[in-house]
């Protein structure tokens, strides 16, 4: 009798332990992403929404903020890989900005300005439209590198750095130019990163 009443007990454990952890433990999908935090309203919404997730080892930290949230900043920039620290890094010092839109086109203002790949201006452009509607953003800050391919393969002289450097002056006021025409409500700033780490205000 006592050993029937002891397993009724550690059934009735059992099942208590069972339940806690299925309520004590977050759904995937309210804990992860937004697109199934949305989803979650509803209930069968998100079950299906559990089982398309498949979620890696690593944890990747995303800004907790409002969906009505903004940034004064979208940053054109480079497409190369090592200056991405130093751009954010220049942004966050030099604008005072700590969370900004981004787009990167090769050569930054020369992305823009170059008439080889016809696309890429227009991208640009409704990218920036984006921005606006959805983020507000006020101004564009571009931030440009020495020893840029881009640079080289448009300006056959830019293989020495005075002349790749005034290529870059050159071409980052004329995106300001167009963008005052295209844009007017838009501040351009514009910087140059140097390879040692240093940086130049060009606008
Ligand atoms: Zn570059």
């Amino acid at each position: 009798m006592l050993l029937l009443w002891f397993l009724i007990a550690f059934f009735l454990l059992v099942v208590i332990l069972i339940v806690l952890r299925w309520l004590l433990t977050p759904t995937r999908c309210a804990r992860n992403t937004k697109r199934c935090r949305n989803k979650g309203d509803n209930g069968a919404k998100r079950n299906k929404c559990d089982k398309d997730i498949k979620l890696l080892h690593t944890h990747f930290d995303v800004l907790d903020v409002p969906e009505s949230h903004g940034t004064t900043t979208l940053v054109l920039s480079c497409i190369d890989y090592r200056f991405i620290d130093a751009v954010t890094e220049l942004v966050r010092e030099e604008e005072e900005v700590e969370f900004y839109d981004t787009f990167s086109l090769a050569g930054g203002s020369l992305g823009y300005n170059q008439t080889v790949y016809a696309t890429w201006p227009q991208t640009f452009l409704d990218t920036v439209a984006l921005a606006k509607s959805l983020h507000g953003i006020t101004k564009i800050v571009v931030v440009e590198h020495m020893s840029c391919g881009m640079y080289k393969s448009i300006y056959p002289d830019a293989i020495y750095p005075k002349k790749e450097r005034l290529h870059h002056i050159q071409n980052i006021h004329d995106f300001k130019t167009a963008m005052s025409s295209v844009e007017p409500t838009l501040t351009v700033h514009g910087y140059l990163l140097y390879e040692n780490g240093d940086s130049e205000r060009i606008v």
